[in-house]
């Protein structure tokens, strides 16, 4: 027969140990500060009336998502330019983002692709919007601007005769490709907070990612890579 004896004090103490580890595993990453300035901006958003209800922007119900995640009246956007450009799959936005992924596309996106490519971009494939999670789904990064509705990622432009142009591939394709793609670029960097493209790091090498962050104190300061 064994005989085992056991230190209550040390059986506690693991017991505890167990509990606190499980507890860091489970819990909640997400540690952003709900900042004021987020629902100022939403709300001087919706009250401008810039942003009106139509066939191509529908309010979609309180995001509230785990912590932080959310916005006060998020919209589904399934087109931009007075329906003319398709965003898909639609894009979940705050009402300041939808304001300029509209003037992006209206200024930017549509003069460039026939200026460059000789045909308007008919749809943009959107590969992220809102999503509660951290930066590039790092664990314990700080909290996306996507998990707040205030960031989209685009990864190709549908053209109206046909042709496709990727940012994976197009960022080093043909001279036109690339033109239109850097003019684009330059186009998100007057009108968003951030824009990343396959120059800023391994994480965007498929994909433009802009939002509206606030990067200080006055919202002044812009990254553009
Ligand atoms: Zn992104």
């Amino acid at each position: 027969m064994w005989r085992v004896s056991v230190d209550p004090f040390r059986v506690l103490f693991l017991l505890a140990m167990a509990l606190l580890i499980s507890s860091c595993a489970g819990g909640p990453s997400y540690v952003a500060q709900k900042a004021p300035w987020r629902d100022t901006s939403e709300r001087a958003c919706l009250a401008s009336g810039n942003v009106q209800q139509t066939a191509f922007l529908t309010p979609v119900a309180r995001l509230g998502g785990p912590g932080v995640c959310g916005a006060l009246k998020p919209f589904e956007m399934s087109a931009a330019e007075y329906g003319r450009v398709r965003l898909r799959p639609a894009a979940i936005l705050r009402c300041p983002m939808v304001t300029s992924v509209d003037d992006w596309v209206r200024n930017s996106i549509t003069p460039e692709s026939v200026h460059y490519l000789g045909s308007p971009v008919v749809e943009l494939k959107v590969i992220a919007s809102y999503s509660c999670r951290t930066r590039n789904s790092i664990r314990g990064a700080k909290l996306s601007e996507h998990g707040m509705a205030n960031a989209l990622d685009v990864s190709a432009f549908l053209l109206a005769d046909g042709r496709k142009i990727t940012v994976k591939r197009g960022w080093r394709g043909n001279s036109s490709e690339q033109a239109f793609l850097r003019a684009v670029r330059a186009g998100a960097c007057k009108r968003f907070a951030t824009v990343l493209s396959p120059d800023a790091d391994r994480f965007h090498h498929d994909h433009f990612h802009v939002d509206l962050a606030r990067h200080n104190s006055k919202g002044t300061y812009r990254v553009c890579r």
